[in-house]
């Protein structure tokens, strides 16, 4: 029986099942074992480490992960890959596979329950139509995690590595940096996946931050800011605010507070730092 981790592999294991992709679930199975070992070993998982898998599909990354993690809890949404994971981990006993969606998982309590509340590691590769809300949700309940190392769409990795005035500077960069410092790992071309995906992925380890590495008075106000900053990305951030609903301070108002800061008064939000915006958001707490 070849291995999970080839073409053949993973086919003979479909077919034993008579498994069907399900394109809604974002379903790119991996297939090629030098990526599979690129990101388990760019995830840096040793025999002290609990691991969180998100979508582990037919279990081909759950078996590398076993085979170097003390313990991993593998999260699928399709039922229809129980039985598979059944079958690919039975030479385990060091996993627990849940059927269910992440996003209506309660991560904190799986952290509690399988690593007695100690920071765990992330290690996936996502399905695409959520890879943001995923991060974010690490991210913003405060997980206890010391990395997340996955597989998202290449276009949403720069989006997460860049700083200001660039094209893919946004609100997941600034948030992403703020709580995590991004590697890339490796660019993965579709040739490594069945099916293919239309687009080009790349594996990217983000190393959490004990704590952030600015300070805003108030975290939330300030995603918030961010978030209406980019909004509307072509409007002059003066306006893009006062307009928005997060603040009752005018066009002036703000105007005057980046006079303060030292900025234009006709600068666009791309053009900020992580510690500017932290700034703006203090300021604007004050009036
Ligand atoms: N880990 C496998 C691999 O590398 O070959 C599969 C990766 S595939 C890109 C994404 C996996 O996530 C699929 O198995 C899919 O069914 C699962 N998935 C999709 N949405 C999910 C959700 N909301 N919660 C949990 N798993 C999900």
């Amino acid at each position: 029986m070849p291995t999970l981790d080839s073409i053949s592999g993973t086919v003979a294991i479909l077919d034993k099942y008579g498994f069907n992709f399900q394109k809604r679930f974002g379903q790119n199975f991996l297939i090629d074992a030098n990526i599979l070992d690129k990101i388990v070993s760019g995830a840096g998982v040793t025999k002290d480490d609990c691991v969180l898998e998100i979508g582990p599909g037919i279990g081909t990354m759950t078996q590398y992960l076993c085979e170097r993690a003390k313990y991993v809890i593998a999260v699928e949404i399709d039922k229809a890959l129980i039985p598979i994971l059944k079958d690919t981990l039975s030479p385990y006993d060091n996993v627990t596979v849940i059927n269910n969606d992440i996003l209506k998982t309660d991560i904190n309590e799986i952290v509690e329950k399988y690593n007695e509340g100690r920071p765990i590691k992330v290690v996936a590769n996502l399905p695409y139509y959520i890879t943001t809300p995923i991060i974010m949700g690490l991210f913003e309940k405060h997980i206890p995690l010391e990395s997340i190392t996955v597989m998202i769409q290449r276009e949403v990795a720069d989006r997460m590595s860049v700083g200001p005035g660039t094209k893919d500077y946004g609100a997941l960069s600034l948030a992403v940096q703020y709580y995590s410092k991004p590697s890339v790992i490796a660019y993965v071309s579709p040739e490594c996946f069945i099916p293919k995906p239309k687009v080009g992925s790349c594996v990217i380890r983000l190393e959490r931050y004990a704590s952030p590495p600015i300070v805003a008075k108030d975290e939330e106000m300030m995603f918030r800011i961010i978030r209406a900053a980019f909004n509307q990305r072509r409007k002059t951030l003066a306006n893009s605010l006062a307009n928005s609903g997060v603040t009752h301070i005018s066009r002036e108002g703000i105007q005057n507070i980046l006079i303060k800061m030292g900025l234009d008064i006709n600068i666009r939000g791309e053009k900020l730092t992580l510690e500017e915006f932290a700034k703006l958001s203090d300021l604007m707490g004050e009036v």
